[in-house]
Protein backbone atom coordinates (compact mmCIF):
# COMPACT_ATOMS: atom_id res chain seq x y z
CA UNK A 1 0.00 0.00 0.00
CA UNK A 2 1.38 3.44 -0.72
CA UNK A 3 2.21 5.82 2.09
CA UNK A 4 0.54 9.09 1.59
CA UNK A 5 1.47 12.12 3.81
CA UNK A 6 -1.89 14.01 5.22
CA UNK A 7 -1.97 16.33 2.11
CA UNK A 8 -2.35 13.21 -0.39
CA UNK A 9 1.11 13.39 -2.03
CA UNK A 10 3.63 10.37 -1.28
CA UNK A 11 7.38 11.29 -0.34
CA UNK A 12 9.84 11.91 -3.28
CA UNK A 13 12.08 9.30 -1.94
CA UNK A 14 10.04 6.69 -1.55
CA UNK A 15 7.96 7.63 -5.47
CA UNK A 16 7.86 6.31 -9.04
CA UNK A 17 5.88 7.11 -11.60
CA UNK A 18 3.95 4.02 -13.23
CA UNK A 19 2.35 3.98 -16.80
CA UNK A 20 -1.21 3.31 -16.22
CA UNK A 21 -3.35 0.98 -18.93
CA UNK A 22 -3.78 4.01 -21.24
CA UNK A 23 -0.31 5.26 -21.06
CA UNK A 24 -0.80 7.97 -18.60
CA UNK A 25 1.91 8.10 -15.93
CA UNK A 26 0.92 8.23 -12.08
CA UNK A 27 3.42 8.78 -9.27
CA UNK A 28 3.30 5.75 -6.64
CA UNK A 29 5.11 4.62 -4.15
CA UNK A 30 7.81 2.12 -4.84
CA UNK A 31 6.08 -0.82 -3.78
CA UNK A 32 3.04 -0.12 -5.78
CA UNK A 33 3.01 -2.23 -8.88
CA UNK A 34 0.15 -1.67 -10.82
CA UNK A 35 -1.60 1.54 -10.98
CA UNK A 36 -5.53 2.95 -12.91
CA UNK A 37 -5.02 6.71 -13.52
CA UNK A 38 -7.76 8.78 -12.07
CA UNK A 39 -9.08 9.51 -16.00
CA UNK A 40 -9.88 5.17 -15.94
CA UNK A 41 -11.14 5.05 -12.79
CA UNK A 42 -13.90 7.83 -14.75
CA UNK A 43 -14.41 5.72 -17.12
CA UNK A 44 -14.82 2.47 -15.51
CA UNK A 45 -16.95 4.26 -12.67
CA UNK A 46 -21.27 4.92 -13.48
CA UNK A 47 -22.31 8.18 -14.13
CA UNK A 48 -23.48 9.31 -10.80
CA UNK A 49 -27.58 8.91 -10.60
CA UNK A 50 -29.37 12.29 -10.52
CA UNK A 51 -31.82 12.36 -7.32
CA UNK A 52 -35.60 13.04 -8.44
CA UNK A 53 -35.60 16.36 -7.88
CA UNK A 54 -33.05 17.66 -10.18
CA UNK A 55 -34.86 15.47 -13.16
CA UNK A 56 -38.19 17.45 -11.93
CA UNK A 57 -36.77 20.86 -12.00
CA UNK A 58 -35.03 19.77 -15.29
CA UNK A 59 -38.38 18.76 -17.17
CA UNK A 60 -39.43 21.84 -16.50
CA UNK A 61 -41.30 23.95 -13.49
CA UNK A 62 -43.90 21.90 -11.80
CA UNK A 63 -47.36 22.77 -13.16
CA UNK A 64 -50.38 23.19 -11.19
CA UNK A 65 -54.54 21.28 -11.79
CA UNK A 66 -55.11 23.70 -14.38
CA UNK A 67 -51.79 23.69 -15.79
CA UNK A 68 -49.87 26.76 -15.15
CA UNK A 69 -47.02 27.25 -13.42
CA UNK A 70 -46.58 26.91 -10.05
CA UNK A 71 -44.83 30.22 -8.03
CA UNK A 72 -42.05 28.61 -5.77
CA UNK A 73 -41.68 28.51 -2.31
CA UNK A 74 -42.08 32.03 -1.01
CA UNK A 75 -43.32 33.97 -4.54
CA UNK A 76 -46.81 34.00 -4.10
CA UNK A 77 -46.47 35.11 -0.79
CA UNK A 78 -45.27 38.84 -1.79
CA UNK A 79 -47.64 41.68 -0.48
CA UNK A 80 -49.38 43.78 -3.07
CA UNK A 81 -49.92 47.33 -1.69
CA UNK A 82 -53.80 47.93 -2.11
CA UNK A 83 -53.68 51.85 -1.36
CA UNK A 84 -55.32 50.78 2.14
CA UNK A 85 -53.62 50.61 5.29
CA UNK A 86 -53.43 47.56 6.97
CA UNK A 87 -56.61 46.57 8.75
CA UNK A 88 -58.76 48.63 7.33
CA UNK A 89 -61.15 46.27 6.18
CA UNK A 90 -61.71 45.68 10.04
CA UNK A 91 -62.99 48.53 11.10
CA UNK A 92 -66.58 50.05 11.07
CA UNK A 93 -66.02 52.81 9.54
CA UNK A 94 -63.19 53.80 7.22
CA UNK A 95 -63.06 57.07 4.78
CA UNK A 96 -60.25 56.22 1.98
CA UNK A 97 -58.34 58.88 1.20
CA UNK A 98 -60.61 59.49 -2.48
CA UNK A 99 -63.24 60.29 0.03
CA UNK A 100 -65.14 56.76 -0.18
CA UNK A 101 -66.51 55.08 2.84
CA UNK A 102 -66.26 51.17 3.87
CA UNK A 103 -68.00 49.31 6.34
CA UNK A 104 -65.75 46.23 7.67
CA UNK A 105 -64.52 46.15 3.53
CA UNK A 106 -67.21 46.81 2.39
CA UNK A 107 -68.29 49.90 0.08
CA UNK A 108 -71.15 52.11 1.57
CA UNK A 109 -70.49 55.53 -0.28
ZN1 LIG B 1 -5.47 5.41 -17.49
Amino acid sequence: MATMTKKGTITPSSSKWLACECGDEVEVSTTTARVTCPNCVNKMAAPPEVPAYIERERSGPTLNKDGTPRAKRGEGKKYVPSGFPRGWHKKAEYVHVDGSKWCRGKKVG
